[in-house]
């Protein structure tokens, strides 16, 4: 097997718990290797770190899958962490038939992702290693969870583009279906593959959810980018009398639409194809204000690189959502950057209402990500959505 030495930085930081190395921390290779390849990790003086997935074209060379000398990495290795994962989603937290089943290194399964829905999983793989094994994968899911009759993989986007994978949005197996209706609080989705990442984001369910017990009879409530409309649905079934949904995706908003139907909800909601800068823009200038404005926009920072105009993007989209919130109503904002932690994010929307004139009290604990997204204590990469509940009022 080759080896791979690592400079003093990436040595320590495997030691501390990432499962990762950058390709500047590689300081020399032995042996032949290919893109996918298992490699064994060591310091200068020769210790041994770990092995994993190689892959000299990308940015993250080195994916650890063990730390273990002695563990080989195979199928039934894969299979049993995919058991064991799905275990911990059903035993330890108590979902049902909707969950991340897998999140990459958090299950120590570094680039697969698993979503399941119902009898429906949706995976994506961004690692050329893990690709290797995918059938592998798709009859390891099916086996932890019998109910699952289709694999289905989303593998699209970025992150297969910059480890040199081709792109496929097809049944891998099982049975051909891309939809099913999935229940979350009083609410039910229908989730379609099809749509954007797994086609469902299951992140934000927590934060949806408690989102509820802020609605009130009459509310106006303005969901921008909603995407199907999670949020907006639940304020809708909440019992708020007007939900607007914006997004830019026709196909989401036609989604928000089903959703509506599917909840008998479509006589109070509204809905908006376009950017949402412009199109709160606009309600500005018309005087428009809403009891709860929702903010959910995509991540606005990708890389390291580009934090401060993400920061700044961030920073213009609460502003005008802000501008939008009635005297004594309700701001729920997030953000799913992972360069931009919580602190980063604080000071952004501080910046932003003090420039709009408003007072902001926290009203729910600081909010991340669904636990069916582990946070592995030791990799700060696994943590990234934060989301405030804010009660928002006038600076007078
Ligand atoms: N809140 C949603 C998830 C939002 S995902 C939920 O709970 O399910 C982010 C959404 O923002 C996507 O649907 C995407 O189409 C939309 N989007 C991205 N850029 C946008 C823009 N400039 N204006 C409006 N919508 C945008």
């Amino acid at each position: 097997m080759a080896r791979v030495t690592v400079d003093a930085q990436a040595a320590r930081a495997i030691e501390k718990g990432a499962m990762i190395v950058f390709k500047k921390g590689v300081v020399k290779t032995e042996g032949d290797f290919k893109p996918g390849d298992v490699v064994e990790v060591y310091t200068r003086g020769g210790r041994f770190l770990g092995k994993g997935f190689v892959n000299p074209d990308s940015n993250i060379m080195i994916r650890l899958v063990t730390k273990d000398r002695d563990t080989r990495i195979n199928k039934e290795l894969f299979r049993e962490r995919i058991r064991k994962a799905n275990e911990y989603r059903k035993k330890v937290l108590g979902y049902d038939r909707a969950y991340r089943m897998v999140y990459g290194e958090a299950d120590y399964l570094p680039g697969l992702i698993v979503d399941r829905f119902n009898e429906i999983a949706s995976i994506q793989i961004s690692s050329v290693g893990m690709e290797r094994f995918k059938l592998d994968v798709a009859e390891a899911i099916m086996e932890a969870e019998p109910e699952i009759e289709t694999v289905f993989e989303k593998n699209t986007g970025r992150s297969r583009r910059r480890e040199g994978l081709p792109e496929v949005e097809r049944v891998l197996l099982g049975k051909e279906k891309y939809r099913t209706i999935i229940r979350e609080g009083k609410a039910r989705f229908i989730v379609d593959m099809r749509g954007q990442k797994t086609g469902f984001f299951l992140d934000q369910r927590e934060n949806r959810i408690a989102l509820e017990k802020y609605i009130r009879p009459g509310m106006r409530v303005l969901d921008v980018f909603s995407y199907t409309g999670g949020f907006a649905i639940h304020a809708a079934v909440a019992g708020a009398e007007e939900v607007v949904a914006v997004d830019k995706s026709p196909w989401a908003i036609d989604m928000v639409k089903e959703n509506a139907k599917l909840n008998g909800v479509s006589d109070r909601m509204r809905y908006i194809v376009g950017s949402a800068f412009g199109v709160m823009e606009e309600m500005i200038r018309k005087g428009e204000k809403f009891d709860v404005v929702i903010l959910d926009p995509p991540a606005f920072v990708q890389h390291e690189k580009d934090l401060k105009r993400g920061l700044r993007a961030y920073f213009n989209i609460n502003y005008s959502g802000l501008q939008l919130v009635k005297d004594g109503g309700i701001l729920v904002t997030a953000s799913c950057s992972q360069h931009v932690d919580m602190q980063a994010f604080k000071d952004m929307i501080i910046a932003a209402s003090a420039k709009a004139g408003k007072f902001l009290k926290l009203l729910e604990p600081y909010r991340t990500q669904a636990p069916d997204h582990p946070i592995l204590m030791a990799s700060k990469d696994t943590e990234y959505l934060k989301a405030l509940f804010l009660y928002v009022e006038d600076m007078k």
